[in-house]
């Protein structure tokens, strides 16, 4: 995303700026977060004596993994960003690139473990079918109702 600041390098200078952000598809530690669409960007820009202050939003979806199912599922954010750029590192102000700053902030957002529902029934761990798409007859670790049923009677003494 490309934005024009020439008119405003003067220090105390202040606009607001909204735009598209189209991403590349990100490579995250071997996790590829593939981008579904433009990000929404709205950035007020405020001149200093050596660099522009930017305070913001970005907002958008990108596709994940869910930790439990392994299904790719639409992941929505919407962040608060905020970042300076020197005014010696920019060499054009009419063409101010912000495209690696809100790759930054987009980053950011990537989280460790997501899931594509609350209530997502995940894989069986041990024949691996999604639980989500129907039920496995694979027996389950859960205690037999009938052990259940003596360990009351223990408990009872
Ligand atoms: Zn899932
Ligand atoms: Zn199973």
């Amino acid at each position: 995303m490309i934005i024009d600041l020439m008119k405003y390098q003067e220090k105390g200078s202040y606009t607001t700026i909204t735009g598209e952000y189209l991403p590349e598809d990100i490579d995250y530690f071997q996790r590829e977060i593939a981008i579904d669409g433009p990000f929404d960007v709205k950035v007020d820009v405020y001149a200093d004596e050596d660099e522009f202050v930017f305070t913001g939003k970005l907002k958008g979806s990108y596709k994940l993994a869910c930790t439990r199912c392994l299904e790719k599922f639409s992941y929505s954010v919407e962040t608060d960003m905020e970042f300076i750029i020197e005014k010696k590192e920019i060499d054009d102000v009419a063409h101010v690139d912000l495209s690696d700053k809100l790759k930054e902030n987009l980053i950011l957002t990537i989280p460790s473990k997501a899931v594509c529902s609350p209530d997502c029934e995940g894989i069986c761990s041990q024949c691996g079918q999604n639980l989500n798409e129907y039920s496995c007859d694979c027996e389950k670790d859960d205690i037999d109702p009938r052990l259940e049923k003596l360990g009351e009677l223990y408990n009872q003494e």
